[in-house]
């Protein structure tokens, strides 16, 4: 079974990596590792909007995969944005193998509210799924409760659930049905 890698872009509570290992494992019923921190993403700087473009995070991270990785998640501290989008919590390529989270917009302090790490703990473990769910072919769902709905704020983030819709679990499972039969055929080959 190949590995789903977690990578921190800059130092990130430790707390936080690993509720969200935790939550990945369980919701996509693969191995989850995470892997050493690297630097912040420099690279995807813009001057101009002082936001780092997630697209180009997205890029850097899928050739930072392992040998044996089905999936990378990034998570970073900056605030993220696209060339058409203000600001984004996260990005991910559909049936891609990258996603990335930030944590600035998921923090009661961007909103001048006092810091709540519970509240962090589970929008961040919901963003992290919600953008891995991407990778695996979902699209954003109808049902406000699925974790792949879109969340234009972070309200919205809280009033969804930490799992899929039982419709978006089934296309999970039939996806993840696939891979492992791709991935089983392409050992086989090499044998
Ligand atoms: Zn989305
Ligand atoms: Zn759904």
């Amino acid at each position: 079974m190949k590995t789903i890698y977690i990578l921190a872009l800059g130092e990130i509570d430790p707390t936080i990596v690993n509720a969200i290992k935790t939550e990945v494992t369980i919701i996509f019923q693969v191995p989850t590792k995470v892997l050493a921190t690297v630097s912040n993403p420099a690279y995807a700087f813009d001057q101009k909007r002082c936001q780092y473009y997630s697209t180009k995070i997205l890029k850097e991270i899928t050739a930072q995969l392992p040998d044996d990785g089905l999936r990378i998640l990034g998570i970073t501290e900056v605030d993220l944005c696209t060339p058409v989008l203000t600001f984004v919590f996260g990005e991910a390529h559909l049936k891609g193998i990258s996603a990335v989270i930030s944590l600035t917009r998921l923090r009661q302090e961007f909103y001048q509210l006092p810091a709540n790490k519970t509240l962090l703990l589970h929008r961040a473990m919901k963003e992290a799924v919600h953008e891995l769910g991407h990778t695996f072919g979902l699209v954003h769902c109808n049902d406000k409760q699925c974790v792949i709905c879109f969340s234009p704020n972070v309200l919205s983030v809280d009033h969804k659930g930490h799992g899929f819709c039982p419709m978006c679990q089934q296309a999970l499972a039939n996806r993840l049905v696939e891979i492992i039969e791709i991935n089983g055929k392409t050992t086989g080959e090499g044998r």
